[in-house]
């Protein structure tokens, strides 16, 4: 890996950058996966690289989703096992979730090296290898695991593709998606979409179970009730618009109203 100094103003998204290089390197990651990190720093940037108050919400819902889930499924692909692999395998242990790994460019290769990846950072058990076209697309697309995605009734699909992601929002389960992009079909189909730097998204989500796993099941079930995922999307697209509009101000030296 190049040697990025702590203190340099892009560190984080350097080092993430890094990780995917790295990911497509020991093919975890497919080289599809470099433009697709590409696209989300855009928006990342349009959002001022922070976790907004709406994301950090969705988040909340998110983790009560997957405590109040019977079975529950976490959905690893290539970016993810190359940006959080550590954080995923936590996640799932906090919630009772199963691991998967669900990729869009799949091989059987890709597949078992994202498997003995997770298993090193200790996950005991990870789906994948046997998956069958069981979804409503094409057949390399199709691909889950009767088992895991298929049978979930809660679905965390960090990254997804857009067909993918609403060809499981039609089944019978909750969908739950981490998009930087607001406008991408993904975020558009999920029922709970993350507009938020998967980096970010997974260590909130991580750090909020301990709080909300105190709660009881009706106390859970309100959060999500309370739920809006258009607003939460309608407050990601005003994020960046305000976003803009202060950069223009600064460019411009003229002095943002005070609130
Ligand atoms: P869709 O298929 O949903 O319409 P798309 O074709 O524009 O979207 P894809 O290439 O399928 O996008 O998937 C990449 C998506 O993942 C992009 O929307 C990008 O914003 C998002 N993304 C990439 N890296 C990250 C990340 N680290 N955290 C959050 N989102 C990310
Ligand atoms: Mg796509």
């Amino acid at each position: 890996m190049t040697d990025i100094p702590k203190n340099h103003p892009r560190y984080e998204s350097l080092m993430a950058r890094e990780k995917i290089v790295s990911g497509v390197e020991r093919g975890l990651t497919s080289r599809q996966g470099l433009t697709a990190q590409g696209r989300g720093e855009a928006f990342d940037y349009l959002l001022g690289e922070k976790t907004i108050p709406s994301a950090y919400h969705a988040e909340t819902v998110a983790v009560c989703l997957l405590l109040l889930a019977e079975k529950p499924v976490i959905s690893v692909n290539g970016n993810a096992a190359a940006l959080v692999p550590k954080e995923l395998v936590k996640l799932a242990e906090l919630t009772g979730s199963v691991l998967e790994v669900n990729l869009f460019h799949r091989t059987p290769e890709r597949v078992s090296k994202i498997v003995a990846e997770l298993k090193k950072y200790g996950a005991s058990c990870v789906l994948g290898e046997n998956a069958e076209p069981l979804l409503n697309l094409d057949h390399e697309r199709a691909k889950v695991e009767r088992n895991g995605i298929f049978s979930a009734d809660v679905v965390f699909v960090p990254l997804e593709d857009g067909d993918r992601c609403k060809a499981l929002a039609e089944m019978e389960k909750l969908v739950v998606t981490v998009d930087l992009n607001p406008l991408s079909r993904t975020a558009q189909t999920a029922h709970v979409s993350i507009v938020d730097n998967l980096t970010r998204a997974i260590q909130n989500m991580i750090d909020l179970v301990p709080d909300l796993v105190l709660l009881s099941e009706s106390e859970l079930w309100d959060f999500v009730e309370q739920y809006d995922n258009k607003m939460i999307l309608a407050d990601a697209l005003e994020e960046m618009k305000e976003h803009l509009t202060e950069k223009q101000n600064e460019l411009m030296g003229i002095e943002s109203p005070k609130e």
